[in-house]
């Protein structure tokens, strides 16, 4: 018999979750980590028209960016824990790609794998973000 992926029996509440490699269950071991926008191009990038993401940015500094995060997880067969960022789709529908550089300084409160960004910017950010709305509650605002 081959070696299982899913070590414990935990399956029905598990996601659809898959590493992108070997296509097996992946194990989470962190929780979700928001994804903030602070720039127009980062709304942009998702589909927010560049009116609207201006007026977002200027409006609020930091935007949760819905159906998006970084989390961690471990794959058996990777035999290593890495940084995902999780876009998700629909019910059960995720998409999975290794965590790029520019998206921690998107991000608060995580602990950068490579210590990258400084505490300063963590700090700073934390601040801002006191206030903000999601992209969904103020799309339909004129
Ligand atoms: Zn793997």
């Amino acid at each position: 018999m081959q070696r299982r992926c899913d070590r414990n029996r935990k399956r029905s509440k598990r996601r659809a979750i898959y590493c992108p490699i070997h296509s097996c269950y992946l194990d989470s071991v962190s929780q979700k980590y928001p994804i903030f926008a602070d720039q127009p191009g980062q709304l942009q990038q998702r589909g927010i028209s560049r009116r609207n993401a201006l007026m977002l940015v200027a409006s609020q500094t930091a935007v949760l960016i819905e159906g998006e995060w970084l989390e961690a997880f471990w794959c058996d067969k990777c035999q290593q824990t890495k940084w995902y960022h999780v876009q998700k789709f629909g019910d059960r529908t995720y998409k999975l790609s290794l965590a790029p550089q520019e998206l921690w300084q998107q991000v608060t409160g995580v602990i950068h794998p490579h210590g990258n960004p400084s505490v300063g910017e963590f700090t700073r950010r934390q601040s801002r973000v006191m206030s903000y709305n999601s992209i969904k509650d103020f799309e339909f605002v004129s």
